[in-house]
C-alpha cells in the first residue's frame, strides 16, 4: 500500500517518490504520495508528477484502490499514453491553491458539525468541500434565519479564537473508550479497521476541554485562524428532518 504522507504532514507541496508499477495507460502508484486521494468529502489533489529527465504529466484525479492511484494526462513533450517508467524517480509537486482551500474548507466543516451537535443537536449526516463552498447535511428540521446567523456569528467566533488543530493515532479499543460515540461514529467503521486516526480542534487555553474530537483521514490546517472570514450563504431541505448547509470562506 502507498505510503500516505499528507496523513502526517499536511503542509508538504512537493516530493520525491518512487513508481511502483502502472495501470492500464493512464494512471501510476507510487511507494510513497503527498496527493490526497478524493474521499471523507474532499475532493481528490491536482498537480504535476515529472520524471528527472524534464518530463512532466498533470495529475488529474487521485483515487484509493489498491494502492493509490495518480490519473495522469500527457504534458508538453510526452506522448499519449507514456507514463513514467515503473521503479523511476518522480517528483509531485501539488496544485497547492487547490489544496489549501480544501484544508480550510474541511476544518471549517469539522468546527460546523461540533457546533450544530453542540447548540442544535443536529447531527451530520453528509458533506461535501469544494474549492470555493462546501455543504453540510444534518439531522434538523429547519433552520430559522436568525439561527442561520448564530451558526455565522459561532463560526467565526471559533475562527478568531485561533484554536489549534492536531491529529494523531489511536487504538480502536482506547479510541471506542474514551471518544463520544456521537461525534466519530466509529461503529460505522468496518471491524478490520483497528487504527483511528483522530482530529483534534482544541481548547482556547492550556488544559480545556478539546473543541471537537472526530475521526477522519482527511487533510487540515493547524490553526482555526488559517480558516478565515465565513458566510454560511444558504440552507435547504433535504427531505424530512434533513437540511443542508451552504457556507463559503473569504
Ligand atoms: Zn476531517
Amino acid at each position: 500500500m502507498t505510503e500516505q504522507l499528507y496523513l502526517e504532514d499536511s503542509t508538504v507541496d512537493a516530493f520525491e517518490a518512487t513508481v511502483e508499477r502502472t495501470v492500464s495507460d493512464d494512471r501510476v502508484v507510487l511507494d510513497r504520495t503527498h496527493f490526497y486521494p478524493e474521499g471523507g468529502g474532499q475532493p481528490a489533489d491536482h498537480g504535476t508528477i515529472s520524471t528527472e529527465d524534464g518530463r512532466e504529466w498533470r495529475v488529474v484525479d487521485v483515487q484509493k484502490h489498491d494502492g493509490i492511484h495518480h490519473y495522469l494526462e500527457p504534458g508538453d513533450g510526452v506522448a499519449d499514453e507514456e507514463l513514467p517508467a515503473a521503479g523511476s524517480t518522480v517528483t509531485g509537486e501539488l496544485d497547492w491553491e487547490r489544496r489549501y482551500s480544501h484544508m480550510r474548507y474541511h476544518t471549517a466543516q469539522h468546527l460546523l458539525s461540533a457546533l450544530l451537535l453542540n447548540e442544535y443537536d443536529a447531527e451530520t449526516t453528509g458533506n461535501q468541500v469544494r474549492a470555493h463552498k462546501a455543504t453540510l447535511d444534518c439531522a434538523y428540521e429547519r433552520f430559522h434565519d436568525d439561527e442561520l446567523e448564530h451558526v455565522e456569528d459561532r463560526m467565526n467566533e471559533l475562527v478568531e479564537q485561533a484554536r489549534p488543530v492536531d491529529w494523531y493515532v489511536l487504538d480502536r479499543d482506547t479510541a471506542e473508550e474514551e471518544l463520544d460515540p456521537e461525534r466519530t461514529r466509529l461503529s460505522l467503521l468496518p471491524d478490520s479497521i483497528t487504527e483511528i486516526r483522530i482530529v483534534e480542534i482544541g481548547g482556547t487555553d492550556d488544559g480545556d476541554e478539546p473543541f471537537d474530537r472526530t475521526a477522519c483521514a482527511g487533510t487540515h490546517v493547524e490553526n482555526t485562524e488559517e480558516i478565515g472570514e465565513v458566510t454560511v450563504t444558504g440552507r435547504e431541505t433535504k427531505g424530512s428532518d434533513e437540511e443542508r448547509i451552504t457556507f463559503e470562506l473569504d
